[in-house]
């Protein structure tokens, strides 16, 4: 999704329209000092109106201005067929049902002419298009569509928000609820509870496919789900303290949304079967830091979410990084996690793509020291590209000291050496 570009300001009790206008430009160069770089492109200050409190001065020109920026959207004027548009004005005739059978739905746009939708692959294309662009919720692998996407929303909603938890929560589910709210866990048994008021369990099955499919929830059995944004737990280095562990391979971002994060956890444990690591009957999973069981059950991949600013490479303050451990004295295999690595990037680069502009989401880079995962506290991030030669010498931390490259990239040596040769290729040459 776009941008909308515009900056509006509101006037309160500035009697002087010249106080006025200079106070409406510090405005908005504050707005600009506080995003990225990157972020800054979409603001303009040609863009950016003043508006006075139940007054319409400007508002003509914000209309305009909002008209014009909607109109240079790319997709804008883009062709879509009258049929098309046609069977959207179907979905709202029978969006009250909420979901339909595709079976059905099929056999009602055959039986009506002017759509012209004559078989099941012209419907798929359409459909498609409309899971594309927000409309409906749409997989080709499963019969069910969702036609109201706010319903959809409101489902989840009963899952994540404490006013509609204070209405269910009794003496009986409090240790379920705990569950949830504390480490993310949702039993089947509270789902129910949560979606009986809304009368949507009949439709469970469906709805927790889409939200996997999101990456809203990841699924740990038939009847044990994790939500990610639910999990407030605490990670504590002391869990790695019999672990060999990898080196810290980092993604580097000039912001990030915290979501994505979820996201990834929820997209490893459901595409990648990878599963949270228990030991002493706890998972490991914890709000910032994942470490999840490999599918060999002797390697596990920490994934950690940091927030750099403050330290010396200002550049990129947010990283998602990943390490691999071992029980000692398992010795860590370097194709294992190298291939794991090559896996959760494809999923990092398509989770992130929707909210970067440019060919690159992310860059890549390394801690510079070795050990377990400690959030933000141990060594600076050395980017990939300032990775030549056979050592490195760091002048990034407060005690200068030399690193082995090979030591510190042999875990990932499929991402380094093929992977990223194709994906730095598709940067253009300014931004290397
Ligand atoms: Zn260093």
């Amino acid at each position: 999704m776009k941008m909308m570009n515009v900056c509006m300001l509101m006037k309160t009790e500035i009697s002087f329209e010249r106080d006025f206008e200079s106070q409406v430009k510090k405005y908005f160069i504050e707005i600009c000092r506080c995003l990225p770089k990157e972020l800054r492109e979409h603001l303009n200050k040609n863009r950016m109106f003043a508006v006075t409190k139940e007054s319409n001065n400007n508002m003509e020109e914000l209309k305009k201005c909002i008209a014009t920026t909607v109109k240079s959207q790319s997709h804008w004027g883009e062709n879509v067929p009258i049929s098309w548009t046609k069977l959207e004005s179907v979905f709202n005739k029978i969006k009250k049902d909420k979901i339909f059978n595709f079976s059905d739905l099929l056999r009602l746009v055959q039986s009506t002419k002017e759509l012209s939708i004559e078989n099941e692959e012209d419907l798929k294309t359409a459909l498609t298009f409309f899971h594309e662009t927000g409309v409906i919720l749409f997989r080709s692998e499963t019969e069910k569509i969702i036609l109201d996407v706010q319903w959809f929303v409101d489902a989840f909603k009963c899952i994540i928000l404490d006013e509609i938890h204070w209405d269910t929560i009794d003496e009986n589910n409090c240790d379920l609820f705990e569950q949830l709210t504390e480490h993310g866990l949702l039993s089947s048994e509270l789902l129910d509870e949560l979606w009986k008021k809304h009368n949507i369990n009949e439709h469970k099955d469906s709805l927790i496919y889409h939200m996997k499919q999101l990456d809203m929830l990841a699924e740990l059995s038939k009847v044990k789900w994790y939500v990610p944004c639910m999990n407030k737990q605490k990670y504590d280095e002391k869990y790695l303290d019999n672990c060999n562990v990898s080196s810290r391979l980092c993604f580097l971002f000039e912001y990030l949304p915290f979501f994505v994060y979820h996201r990834l956890i929820a997209a490893c444990i459901n595409t990648l079967k990878m599963e949270p690591w228990e030991t002493a009957g706890k998972k490991h999973i914890f709000h910032t830091v994942t470490i999840l069981s490999c599918k060999d059950w002797t390697h596990r991949m920490l994934i950690g979410i940091c927030d750099n600013k403050g330290r010396t490479d200002k550049e990129y303050p947010y990283s998602i990084e990943i390490q691999a451990n071992v029980t000692k004295p398992d010795e860590i295999d370097t194709k294992l996690t190298s291939n794991y690595c090559r896996r959760i990037f494809e999923i990092l680069d398509e989770l992130t793509r929707p909210f970067f502009f440019g060919e690159s989401s992310f860059r890549v880079g390394y801690r510079c020291k070795f050990g377990p995962f400690g959030g933000n506290q141990e060594g600076q991030i050395i980017k990939e590209e300032e990775m030549s030669g056979s050592k490195i010498k760091c002048n990034k931390c407060p005690s200068v000291h030399q690193e082995d490259v090979g030591l510190i990239r042999r875990f990932w040596e499929v991402i380094t050496v093929t992977h990223f040769k194709k994906f730095y290729s598709k940067i253009p040459l300014k931004q290397k």
